[in-house]
């Protein structure tokens, strides 16, 4: 099987469109795991949440994904984070909000946990260390954990025999049974990436060929941006897409 992983679209339905378009010419995907954050900064988090939901699908909830629902309070989101927020709250449906507020906080799927921040603190906790992550490897059964939350495709490794974890960045083409230990993944962010590189980051996984592999494609980030501009959404959200940042 293949199944397309895709993490913080974050209503930009430019990338994500760009990322569904690319998924096809790769060969396509039986079913699209999303882990956590459709809505929040973006212009367009309506279209998203539609978009998203007329593929096959399963996905997990984010912070922005709930916040947005109204099911957790912004208090703890940064200014800029918390008026985007507000903003996307008031472009929803009562569907959309429903959708998001449905949204389980934890997915299984085949040898592989789902969650939007971490498997202890799925909504809130950033895996960017080696402490945080290597911590985190009891609080989930399945080989490899699929997360989000920080836009930064990442790797970390555990060995459970050494006591060792070790990460890397996440390359184009990973062999999962090769790997030593159990894994935790990060594909990076689809409509905001903060690693520097403002392209979109997604996943697939071939689980036959037991592959994951990691693309960087291009997207028309000046017509997002342009949306971003007539809607009023806050400068610094229009300016960290092209830096990536
Ligand atoms: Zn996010």
């Amino acid at each position: 099987m293949r199944y397309a992983v895709l993490a913080d679209i974050h209503s930009n339905l430019t990338a994500f469109v760009a990322v569904l378009e690319d998924i096809e010419k790769k060969g396509g995907a039986s079913e699209i795991w999303c882990l956590g954050d459709v809505v929040g900064y973006g212009p367009d988090p309506h279209e998203c949440i539609e978009l998203l939901r007329q593929h096959f699908h399963c996905g997990v909830a984010g912070n922005h994904d709930w916040a947005a629902a109204g099911k957790i309070d912004t208090t703890d989101f940064n200014p800029t984070a918390a008026a985007a927020a507000q903003w996307t709250a008031s472009q929803l449906t009562q569907e959309d909000i429903e959708y998001l507020s449905g949204l389980p906080l934890v997915l299984r799927r085949d040898d592989f946990t789902l969650v939007h921040g971490s498997p202890r603190d799925p909504i809130w906790e950033y895996l960017t260390g080696i402490q945080d992550a290597k911590a985190n490897f009891p609080f989930f059964e399945s080989r490899y954990c699929l997360v989000g939350h920080s836009h930064i495709p990442l790797l970390f490794e555990y060995v459970d025999r050494l006591g060792i974890c070790s990460y890397s960045q996440l390359s184009p083409e990973l062999s999962l049974r090769s790997a030593r230990g159990r894994l935790i993944i990060n594909p990076g962010g689809v409509g905001q990436p903060r690693d520097g590189d403002p392209r979109a980051g997604y996943a697939l996984i071939d689980t036959d060929k037991g592959i994951i592999y990691h693309y960087r494609i291009d997207y028309d980030i000046a017509a997002t941006q342009k949306r971003m501009t007539s809607l009023g959404l806050p400068t610094p959200l229009i300016t960290r897409l092209t830096q990536g940042r």
